[in-house]
């Protein structure tokens, strides 16, 4: 065991860089990309104002990087820009839409195009979850998620597509997750959901590609300061020392998804399309996906 920790202290490849659990920016942040990789470029990010999707757009914004950041809640994205640009000097054009209602996609993307004149990249990070069995899950329910999840990605893909990469190219990156891949207990509905996006991240760098456009997923795994690991039992695994199981044994931070969002998003990635790129730590080939565990936690989050 000694010789283990002493081999884990030597390894920094695995360290994380330093987070803060709420949506706030970060107090420090050390670049390991060139500052100006994403100089000139604008990012329009939908879920852009809270968890994952601020991440992504801060360290975007820390890159050189406008940004837009859009969701339903028009008061979440304004205060989450004020907050955005303090920290980084950087524009951040936060616009209300509901990734279900193609208007109000277009709708944002004709204001963000009159506001930087173009739009480089997109990322779908819009989404909901929760854990439910499919026995309790109503109809509703799923289709919900796959309206918001898969087709809400199909929408403002479609719309960004029309609107501007057709013509002068973009970068696409869907935000999807791991779920499916082992069939996780009580997942029924975002597993679903994901699945289908890994699957359009395909078709559309095959459609696309010709255009100039590159598509790819970036499925997440455990992720610390987020809804997602509040609302589906990461502070309950953390407890019951699960992370132990990951390899990297430890759940991830936000920036370390940004970073690899980063890495997509930029030219670091030009040869890149059409694939999923999974940042987990390696939680899914070891995670217990344990259904009564889980249904535990998911009866005792709804009381
Ligand atoms: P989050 O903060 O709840 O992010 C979801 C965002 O989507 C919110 O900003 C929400 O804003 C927006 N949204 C929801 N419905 C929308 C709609 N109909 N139209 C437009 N925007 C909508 O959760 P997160 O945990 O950071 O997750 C971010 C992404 O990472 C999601 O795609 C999630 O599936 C994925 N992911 C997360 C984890 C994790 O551990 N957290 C793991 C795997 C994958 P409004 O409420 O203002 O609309």
């Amino acid at each position: 065991a000694g010789d283990r920790a002493a081999m884990a202290e030597a390894v920094t490849a695995a360290r994380p860089p330093p987070d803060v659990d709420t949506d706030d920016c970060l107090r420090e942040y050390r670049h390991l990309f060139s500052p100006d990789i994403l100089a000139g470029q604008v990012a329009f990010i939908t879920g852009g104002g809270s968890g994952i999707g601020f991440r992504i757009a801060e360290i975007f914004m820390r890159h050189g990087c406008r940004t837009v950041i859009a969701s339903r809640n028009l008061q979440r994205v304004s205060e989450a820009s004020k907050k955005l640009v303090a920290a980084t000097g950087q524009q951040c054009l936060p616009l209300s839409l509901d990734v279900r209602q193609p208007q109000t996609i277009v709708a944002a993307v004709d204001e963000a195009l009159k506001e930087f004149k173009q739009i480089n990249i997109l990322i779908n990070g819009a989404a909901g979850n929760f854990l439910c069995p499919a026995s309790a899950l109503s109809f509703n329910a799923f289709k919900t998620v796959i309206d918001i999840d898969t087709i809400g990605t199909f929408n403002t893909s479609k719309v960004l597509f029309e609107k501007y990469f057709r013509d002068h190219g973009g970068i696409i990156v869907n935000i999807t997750a791991t779920l499916s891949y082992r069939g996780q207990a009580l997942q029924v509905h975002a597993g679903a959901a994901k699945a289908a996006i890994d699957a359009m991240t395909r078709h559309l760098a095959v459609e696309w590609g010709p255009n100039n456009i590159r598509v790819n997923s970036l499925a997440p795994g455990p992720i610390t300061g987020t809804e997602g690991y509040r609302r589906l039992g990461g502070k309950f695994a953390q407890e019951a020392s699960q992370f132990d199981m990951i390899p990297l044994q430890r759940a991830g931070n936000k920036t370390e998804i940004a970073h690899s969002t980063l890495y997509l998003a930029s030219p670091l990635s030009s040869y890149v399309t059409g694939t999923t790129l999974v940042v987990d730590g390696g939680s899914w080939l070891t995670s217990a996906n344990n259904f009564p565990a889980l249904l535990g936690i998911a009866s005792s989050s709804a009381k």
